[in-house]
């Protein structure tokens, strides 16, 4: 079975689509990433399959069930991180994780997940005091204390350093290796490119391209640039396979010390494939 299903999801506010007809599958055990420019649709998407908002039209099954109807149950085989948690409390960190744990049948422990998103050194802390990385720590806590079989993730490492970006992205594959399904919004290419297996491009309420972080919008197909100085100019060839240029370079002694070969970033293709879309 998939973790999730959906068919001809839309959503309308006032007669406008925020989503217009978007179509998805998420394997089980799958990172699976949303990718789009603000206003896009995320969101409204996955706060529908969340459970967190009505749709308008279209067939949704998270987990087996119909997250509009789902109950308590299904509710926690699901972990959410949402995009602007406050979570100012007066609890330390160990109590809040503690309390919300309680809330689930099989909760991983407090101390295990603090441990998990690196804040042990400040488990005694009261909430309120930490810091906005830390706080967020606390929040992505909550979404994975109830050992979720799929957890949401929107904008999770927002205001990180990058030392806590890289800890987070292991925990991530740990959680993953361990067999959770994630669904991932990120801004942040370079995340999803480390993390997602899957990623689906959203822009205006529609996937405009879905793949994987190699293959998305022909990104694997795409020519190489080979730069390099002859005679004291830069010389630049794009080609589909470098090959037989870098074989030529070399056999007709040219200086390579200046040698680039590059392909489409991510960034490169996301950006293009927005840009084509708008
Ligand atoms: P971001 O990257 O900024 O988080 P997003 O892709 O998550 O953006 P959504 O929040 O899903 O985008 O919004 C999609 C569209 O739906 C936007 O045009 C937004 O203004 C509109 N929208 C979202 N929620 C509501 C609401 N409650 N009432 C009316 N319009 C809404």
């Amino acid at each position: 079975m998939e973790a999730i299903e959906v068919t001809g999801l839309r959503k309308t506010y006032g007669g406008q689509d925020a989503v217009a007809g978007i179509d998805l599958v998420v394997a089980r055990g799958e990172i699976f990433s949303l990718l789009g420019p603000n206003g896009a649709g995320k969101t409204t998407t996955v706060e529908i399959l969340e459970g967190h908002r009505r749709r308008t039209a279209g067939d949704v099954r998270v987990l087996g069930e119909d997250p509009g109807t789902a109950g308590s149950a299904w509710r926690t085989r699901i972990g959410i991180v949402l995009q602007d948690a406050d979570d100012a409390a007066d609890l330390t960190v160990r109590e809040m994780v503690r309390h919300i744990g309680g809330f689930y049948p099989e909760p991983r422990t407090a101390d295990e997940v603090i441990e998990l998103v690196g804040l042990s050194a400040k488990r005694n802390s009261k909430i309120r005091t930490l810091s906005g990385g830390q706080r967020r720590r606390v929040d992505v806590a909550l979404g994975i204390v109830g050992r979720p079989e799929l957890l949401f993730l929107d904008e999770p490492t927002t205001g990180f350093d990058p030392e806590a970006r890289r800890q987070f992205w292991d925990l991530i594959r740990t959680l993953a290796a361990d067999g959770t399904t994630i669904v991932l919004t990120t801004h942040y290419l370079d995340e999803a490119e480390a993390l997602a297996d899957r990623l689906a491009v959203v822009s205006a309420g529609r996937i405009v391209a879905e793949g994987t972080p190699t293959t998305l919008g022909g990104r694997g197909a795409a020519e190489a640039r080979v730069s390099w100085t002859e005679n004291g100019a830069v010389r630049v060839e794009q080609v589909a396979d470098p090959s037989d240029l870098i074989r030529h370079l070399v056999a007709s002694g040219a200086d390579l010390s200046t040698l680039t070969i590059t392909r489409p970033t991510l960034e490169d293709t996301y950006l293009n494939l927005i840009g084509a879309t708008r």
